[in-house]
């Protein structure tokens, strides 16, 4: 018929950061179809419903088609000279008049590397802004944190095949089935006959599918770890071999877990003493333990120190660098790992530092620019940058690809400080976000399939994107913005070398050289392809087959200065915001379903995906709660907390646990509720525990 395909290429999915592989259908040259590709390492043949429907949200009424700027409260369409100028001008008069201060952009874990990283530099060093932050702030930077100050560079060791070659795999924090369902299926693939236990306050459908579910209390994750770490060093079950060998501060952590007895762990997690004590034996019997985590531990305000205290564990016991094990963070959107690394944001190319003289100078060499072009500080935070745009510091702001008018926490607040900004610019595939809606300028972005560049998974495996489609109107690739911004800004003589995302790939190889990140042996995009994807470290040199399946640390050396990696910890806080006799519930918020992603910006356009999931809000509450509030299933009820109030129709189960409710994170107001509390190391916004009450609408 008219769609069959005459050709197939391959390129990495663009949703989630698992990376799978899919074969593009094509007619003459167009995508008219996918399917998952079969033989590469990441997701062997399987795909979940977002990336089948990968190619169709492409084709929405919603897309970005021109460039759009407000006049008279409106937006309307302009030429792409117009916009751009405009942008130039605008931006410029308002640094002249405020600083460089005054300008700040808002990045993402969307987009290609290479486009991400032409930002970086076009901002800092083309335009001369000092402060950008990236969304993976929200998601990823918790671990960023924990692995820099454990293990000296932000380095998740493991790879997709030590789910398969556990004999314990622990999840905490993380409904796998549901939020990365293809790294389950490698689960479910692994023939060890493994505990599956899974740590998370709520009876998610990994729980459920769990060997063993440890229902913690709320944000107790820090007070079991460190009574699991307290019963490993009272009963000799440490590896000290390992320990005395690789890691540093052993003796002060045992110490500091002393007091972190089975009776105080019991009280404080709502877990039974055998179980805690359980956990601890088959941690110290199973021969391979691999802890991984994601949004229930980054999301905290006390994110860091949990991420640190699994990190201990496995340093414990010798769960490093072996197949199997690991202190695994499992990364959220398609290139959060490729943001860590190369978006030069708030860490220099290449998991550098600004404030490093040495680190400025190698950046400034390898690229052949002015050192002083460099800022010699840290960027702000997102958390920052939004307080600066409260307290009037901030008058302009740059999103590209992401949602804060939704995402951002607090959202009533959020909103508030949005309309203050004298200049918001949204650079955006889709005009119908929350955050484009208010935009005083547009740019229209070219989505994935519609141009090319690589992204890098949680397992550090670099993947490459493809143009299989035709951008929509004028829509353009990001890096083509990037480069027309440089233009009309009059700065684009630095980057005469980044001529396409390609050649910007090889200068990020040449920035990379040295880095524990070190891509200097990928020679170009083929090999990537041809190799099913390629995981960092690829120094020049590297074997093939070492370049395609890499776990860190099997050498136990640590990228820490003495080479050892370190235990971290502290007294855990309490809850941020405590129930109490006026909101008596705790709020937890996550993934609903693997059918939509995050703020639902591209899955909502999808009609099959639409029918995979609710469209009216839900919120889950347990029966017991219900019948005490006097409420029926499917009622209208309202929950509220002090920030905000929501509608939702009520869905009583089991899966939440008497005094606690959960809502999913797609659908826009529930950002009204969420509590502005950050971790006092990675910024990260405290999404997960916040007090509510429930009632009647
Ligand atoms: Fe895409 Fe993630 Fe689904 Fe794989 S699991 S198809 S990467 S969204």
């Amino acid at each position: 018929n008219g769609c069959k395909p005459d050709s197939t290429t391959k390129m990495v999915c663009g949703f989630c950061s698992t990376g799978c592989s899919l074969n593009v259908h094509l007619k003459e040259g167009e995508a008219v179809g996918l399917t998952p590709a079969t033989g590469d390492p990441v997701n062997v043949g399987m795909a979940c419903p977002k990336g089948w429907e990968a190619v169709s949200v492409l084709d929405s009424p919603a897309r970005a088609t021109t460039p759009l700027l407000r006049r008279n409260d409106r937006l309307e369409p302009v030429s792409w000279d117009n916009a751009l100028t405009t942008f130039a001008e605008r931006i410029k008069a308002i640094i002249a008049e405020h600083g460089p201060d005054s300008v700040a952009f808002i990045s993402t874990g969307q987009i290609p590397t290479e486009e991400m990283a032409m930002l970086g530099a076009l901002a800092k060093f083309g335009m001369g802004l000092r402060h950008g932050d990236g969304n993976t702030r929200q998601c990823m930077a918790t671990a960023v944190v924990a692995y820099k100050q454990a293990f000296g560079f932000d380095a998740p060791p493991y790879t997709y095949q030590d789910f398969e070659e556990s004999d314990m795999i622990v999840l905490v924090g993380s409904n796998l089935c549901i939020a990365h369902p293809i790294m389950w299926e490698r689960v479910l693939k692994n023939k060890r006959d493994p505990d599956i236990v899974v740590i998370d306050p709520r009876c998610t459908e990994t729980a459920m599918a769990a060997t063993w579910h440890l229902q913690i209390k709320p944000k107790s994750d820090l007070a079991l770890f460190y009574g699991v770490a307290n019963i490993l060093a009272e009963r000799g079950w440490l590896d000290e071999s390992f320990i005395e060998r690789h890691t540093e501060g052993v003796d002060d952590f045992v110490k500091h877990v002393a007091p972190y007895n089975l009776d105080r762990v019991s009280h404080e997690t709502g877990l039974e003493s055998t179980a805690i004590e359980t956990f601890a034996r088959f941690i110290h019997e199973r021969e391979r333990t691999s802890f991984w985590w994601t949004m229930g531990i980054n999301q905290s305000y006390e994110g860091v120190r949990a991420a640190q205290s699994i990190i201990n564990l496995a340093l414990l016991t010798g769960n490093i660098g072996r197949p199997g094990t690991g202190a695994n963070s499992i990364t959220g959107q398609c290139n959060a790992m490729g943001s860590r690394l190369f978006s030069n944001t708030t860490s220099l190319f290449a998991g550098r530092d600004f404030t490093n003289d040495a680190h400025r100078q190698e950046v400034a060499e390898t690229l052949g620019i002015d050192v002083d072009l460099i800022p010699s500080t840290t960027s702000w935070d997102y958390a920052t940058i939004m307080e600066n745009v409260l307290a009037g510091k901030v008058k302009a702001l740059w999103v590209i690809a992401t949602n804060p008018a939704h995402s951002w926490i607090n959202q009533n607040a959020c909103r508030d400080i949005l309309s203050r900004l004298d200049f918001l610019v949204v650079q955006d595939s889709y005009v119908d976000t929350e955050t484009a809606k208010s935009a005083d300028l547009v740019l229209p972005a070219a989505a994935w399939g519609e141009k090319e560049g690589t992204f890098i998974n949680s397992e550090r495996r670099l993947g490459v994107i493809k143009r299989v489609k035709q951008a929509p109107g004028q829509a353009l690739a990001d890096f083509s913005i990037f480069k027309l911004i440089a233009h009309y800004w009059g700065c684009d003589d630095l980057f005469r070398e980044w001529t396409s995302p390609e050649a910007t790939f090889q200068i990020l190889s040449r920035l990379s050289k040295g880095q524990p990140c070190d891509i200097s042996g990928v020679e170009d995009y083929r090999m990537i392809d041809d190799a099913g994807g390629i995981q960092w470290p690829c120094p020049e040199g590297s074997p093939p087959s070492l370049a395609n399946q890499r776990r860190l640390f099997e050498d136990h050396a640590f990228y820490t200065p003495s080479g050892r990696a370190r235990f971290k910890f502290e007294e855990p806080k309490p809850l941020s915001e405590p129930p109490d006799d006026h909101y008596p519930l705790i709020l937890l918020t996550g993934r609903g379903t693997s059918a939509q992603w995050h703020t639902q910006t591209r899955t909502r356009q999808s009609a099959v995906l639409r029918k995979l999931y609710p469209q009216q809000i839900y919120v889950e509450i347990n029966p017991i709660d219900a019948k005490e509030l006097n409420l029926e299933a499917d009622e209208w009820v309202s929950v509220e907390s002090r920030r905000g109030r929501v509608k939702a129709r009520a869905f009583l189960t089991n899966s939440v646990q008497p005094g606690q409710v959960f809502l999913p994170m797609h659908y826009e107001p529930v950002n009204r509720l969420t509590d502005a509390v950050f971790d006092p190391y990675s910024r990260q916004p405290s999404y997960k525990a916040c007090a509510v009450r429930v009632g009647p609408w």
